[in-house]
């Protein structure tokens, strides 16, 4: 696995809006078949689209602003297509070599009559070196436009934008309202805001426990537990979003293990971290170039508000007599892995590093797609300012929870099963 060095320039600088792509020497009105293409949208991604042949396009990923090597995520649309219309699409500057597409990701499609978003079938993809790409890893699909006068959508995954999480939060505060609260704890470059949820009461005295059979909690054990849940630091990793949706849905549903979640444990949760980086169709950074999972060490209120934010946060949980924070979970989603799995710090203390071995051994005998093998405990300096890295204090556990951008597979030899664009409880997916 070895990251791409090519520069930004053959991506271009911003995104394709309803470019059409006509044949060499063709001047005038675009005929029906002049494919259109357009990522000028909320999430879209697609910097450059070459005219090969008839069949045939090569399609350039936009790289993230300052941050080149950046180059996965990809969301556009295409229209002006001719009924039963054969396409070869390139996509010729993936960043990365070693990707799911070498095994059984691919990517989705939907179209304006058909909104429900398709993976495509794997028999028309094609994952190889291309000798005319100077030797890269290209993916090939091959596609037929069925319906002329629909516009099709391809995307890496199945989107989750800003706008959709705003709406959603909106919904879901009035059917959480007499146990959550919804606050902006900063507000972004572009002005969007960075909501964090609270579930419980961070203020709430815990009720005496009635049952007198049980030995009374030492000082330490009556404090009030805290999670911390952050999500989607990367653009380019919708699948985190999907999580965090599944997991408020569920604590709104009538589970009796919410019930007891509740009302034992307060669980905070920012749930787009970049709302630029997202809104943007950046894989990994913000609006200046800031990839969120390595500056957590190094932020500044005027470049990164939203973590100096949710520092101070901790900061004011820590020093609280009354609270525990326990864990910190860094949602992140992965495009060369299966399944789900952490990464989490090690810790020269044997009894310390058991301790934060705990919660990937519970999540392990609950997730059904965990991947043990996957999941990695370190402290090198390359990740310092990661939020797993930099954000724990001594007694607070911090890991990135990761879920494959692709799917899963129960056992090594079973069968691929994809993520789809269904809400996923985490316990679940
Ligand atoms: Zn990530």
């Amino acid at each position: 696995m070895s990251d791409s060095e090519e520069s930004d320039e053959e991506g271009g600088l911003g995104n394709l809006n309803r470019l059409i792509v006509r044949p060499p020497g063709h001047s005038g009105k675009a005929k029906r078949g002049h494919l259109c293409f357009d990522a000028a949208f909320e999430c879209g991604n697609l910097g450059r689209a070459d005219h090969i042949t008839e069949l045939e396009y090569d399609l350039y990923v936009r790289p993230d602003t300052s941050r080149p090597r950046a180059r996965f995520w990809f969301n556009f649309t295409v229209e002006n297509v001719k009924q039963d219309q054969k396409v070869i699409f390139n996509i010729v500057n993936f960043g990365k070599e070693y990707t799911l597409y070498d095994t059984d990701m691919t990517p989705l499609v939907r179209s304006t009559s058909r909104q429900k978003w398709q993976r495509i079938p794997k028999r028309f993809l094609f994952y190889h070196k291309s000798l005319v790409h100077r030797g890269r890893k290209i993916l090939s699909l091959a596609f037929g436009f069925d319906r002329e006068e629909d516009v099709y959508q391809f995307a890496a995954a199945a989107p989750y934008s800003y706008s959709r999480l705003q709406k959603y939060l909106a919904t879901w505060e009035k059917r959480a309202q007499s146990f959550a609260t919804r606050k902006t704890i900063a507000q972004t470059t572009q002005k969007r805001q960075v909501d964090l949820i609270t579930i419980g009461d961070l203020n709430a005295k815990e009720h005496e426990n009635k049952d007198e059979n049980i030995t009374k909690l030492k000082s330490n054990e009556t404090k009030k537990r805290v999670i911390l849940i952050l999500a989607r630091s990367h653009g380019g990793e919708p699948p985190s979003s999907f999580i965090c949706q599944g997991f408020l849905d569920y604590i709104v549903s009538s589970a009796e293990n919410a019930s007891a979640l509740k009302d034992n444990i307060v669980i905070q949760m920012v749930p787009m971290l970049n709302p630029d980086g997202v809104f943007l169709g950046n894989q990994r950074s913000d609006l200046l170039g800031s990839d969120f999972n390595r500056c957590w060490h190094r932020a500044t209120t005027f470049a990164h508000p939203q973590l100096i934010a949710v520092k101070e946060h901790i900061r004011k949980i820590t020093a609280e007599k009354t609270l525990q924070l326990d864990f910190i979970i860094d949602i992140h989603a992965d495009i060369s892995h299966e399944g789900v799995f952490v990464r989490g710090n090690s810790y020269d203390d044997v009894y310390r590093f058991e301790r934060h071995a705990v919660l990937p051994k519970f999540l392990a005998m609950r997730v059904e797609a965990w991947q043990s093998e996957n999941c990695l405990y370190n402290a090198d300096a390359t990740l310092v300012g990661s939020a797993r890295r930099a954000l724990p204090t001594a007694a607070v556990d911090a890991y990135t929870l990761t879920v494959s951008l692709g799917g899963r597979r129960l056992n090594p030899r079973g069968p691929y099963i994809h993520y789809t664009e269904d809400a996923c409880i985490l316990f679940q997916i």
